[in-house]
């Protein structure tokens, strides 16, 4: 997806512009919007394949704008901000964004999340077409039918809670998921205290999946949640799905 389009919203001019030129020097579109307002306006009136949002504006709360967004759109959002604090990725994270970014950030990280976002997209417009038995991930695969999961096509064997566990990172592959979000998903009737507990799953299941493989498949988001990457396919597999 070179031809992908991006939105900035930022009103320092100076990060609005770092951004916005290092997005065309490796060939993306883009806008840039550098309040709420404008980048409302935008959001409603073009179509975007990323957009990447400043939390601290001087109009609107960027919270604000992801809530408006994701009324009428699933396009990824990564969120920049100054805010280092946990309950503010955590907000923002639980109202739609995608990934986060704190600031000051490196030129070359933000490229990076964008390229795996954008990845990420290609990948789940593949998927869309294809049957939804298998989810493959590198080594990682997943047979929703029969339940099994193998890495290097060795069996894997999960407990039920640690394959649901997996089932919904796999589906939201490139997303961090907040705790709470896990524990609504995954635990019935989840209290505070079952935090304890998604690590304790959270940690065999990794063992299980990473011991047979090199591949770090999920990221902890320490203080926030988790996120399982996208591992780039090798060109062989790459080869397979054409
Ligand atoms: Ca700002």
């Amino acid at each position: 997806m070179n031809n992908a389009k991006i939105l900035v919203i930022e009103d320092e001019s100076a990060i609005r512009n770092l951004i916005s030129t290092a997005l065309q020097t490796n060939g993306y579109k883009n806008d840039v919007a550098p309040n709420g307002s404008t980048a409302l306006l935008s959001l409603s009136t073009q179509q975007y394949d990323l957009v990447l949002l400043d939390l601290g504006l001087p109009d609107t709360d960027g919270i604000e704008i992801i809530k408006k967004y994701r009324t009428f759109s699933t396009t990824p959002i990564i969120v920049i901000s100054a805010r280092s604090n946990d309950n503010d990725k955590i907000i923002a994270l639980d109202e739609g964004a995608d990934d986060y970014l704190t600031k000051p950030f490196n030129v070359e990280e933000l490229l990076a999340r964008v390229r795996s976002t954008i990845r990420r997209i290609q990948y789940s417009e593949t998927k869309k077409t294809e049957e939804v038995r298998y989810f493959i991930n590198g080594q990682l695969k997943i047979d929703y039918v029969s339940q099994t999961v193998y890495v290097s096509d060795e069996e894997i064997h999960l407990m039920p809670i640690e394959y649901s566990l997996l089932c919904l990172l796999a589906k939201n592959v490139g997303r961090v998921l907040t705790h709470r979000y896990i524990l609504d998903k995954v635990w019935v009737n989840s209290i505070e205290s079952d935090l304890s507990s998604l690590r304790v799953y959270l940690t065999s299941l990794r063992k299980k999946i990473e011991k047979k493989s090199n591949e770090k498949y999920i990221q902890t988001h320490i203080g926030v949640g988790y996120k399982m990457v996208l591992i780039k396919p090798t060109d062989a597999e790459v080869k397979n799905h054409e």
